[in-house]
């Protein structure tokens, strides 16, 4: 079977066919392969994490997901009534928001210009698609360029520092490392498979630094499970 690289689209379309829970498979650099199930990218707003609720309540003017997926953020908020569109890199995922009747396309955050939004959306550590973290201040900035003045991002990451913590609460992460939170990636799921992909944990200091050295105001809206929800606003 040749290889095809949508895992996470592909997983999308099947549950979407078959309503069959079915493993996207990542695998790390830094730790043991972790799992995303198929029907978490369909959760519904009472089981989506209280993070994300905020976020969406906070969410308004013209909007745009970032990395939509299933679109679960956008049709909550199109069923408010609000004005949301979704990008995506994976076409799969795209062919079936489309279906749903969500304003959706095709297209890399990176390369976007000439549109201006009051809310971008970043969710499910959405903020993780910088990169690594020498590439935060580029991604905050291109982000910038997109919102009207006032507009703001909503973005969620986990300060996964607790992952180099011994119990004496000590850090045994190697300091000849950049960051801790620069992580590669790789997902695969039922003959689909990405190439290996850079993905940014930030904690929230690092991110504030960024966001005001770029022009923004940060705050930490929540902060759960070592999951936190930032709002950054355009100056
Ligand atoms: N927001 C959804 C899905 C999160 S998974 C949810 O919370 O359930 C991250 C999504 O980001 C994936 O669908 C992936 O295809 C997309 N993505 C990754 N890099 C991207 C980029 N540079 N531009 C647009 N989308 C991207």
């Amino acid at each position: 079977m040749s290889t095809q690289n949508d895992p996470m689209g592909q997983a999308i379309l099947d549950f979407e066919k078959n309503g069959i829970d079915q493993d996207i498979i990542v695998s790390s650099d830094l730790c043991e392969d972790d799992v995303i199930s198929s029907a978490y990218l369909f959760r519904s707003f009472e089981d989506m994490p209280q993070i994300e609720q905020t976020a969406l309540s906070r969410s308004s003017g013209k909007i745009l997901d970032i990395g939509a997926g299933a679109g679960i953020h956008a049709s909550h908020l199109k069923d408010q009534g609000m004005d949301v569109s979704c990008i995506d890199i994976s076409p799969r995922s795209i062919s079936y928001l489309k279906k749903n009747g969500l304003d959706a396309r095709v297209a890399n955050f990176f390369d976007l210009k000439d549109e201006k939004y009051d809310t971008l959306l970043m969710l499910m550590n959405g903020i993780g698609i910088s990169g690594t973290l020498s590439n935060l201040e580029n991604t905050l900035l291109q982000a910038k360029s997109l919102l009207n003045k006032g507009g703001k991002i909503l973005c969620d990451s986990s300060d996964i520092k607790y992952l180099y913590t011994d119990d004496d609460g000590g850090m045994w992460v190697d300091l000849n490392t950049i960051y801790y939170g620069n992580f590669k990636f790789q997902m695969k799921y039922n003959g689909h498979e990405t190439a290996w992909f850079d993905w940014l944990y930030a904690d929230f200091d690092k991110l504030k630094e960024a966001a005001v050295k770029t022009g923004f105001s940060a705050q930490k809206i929540m902060d759960k499970n070592d999951q936190y929800l930032a709002e950054l606003i355009k100056l």
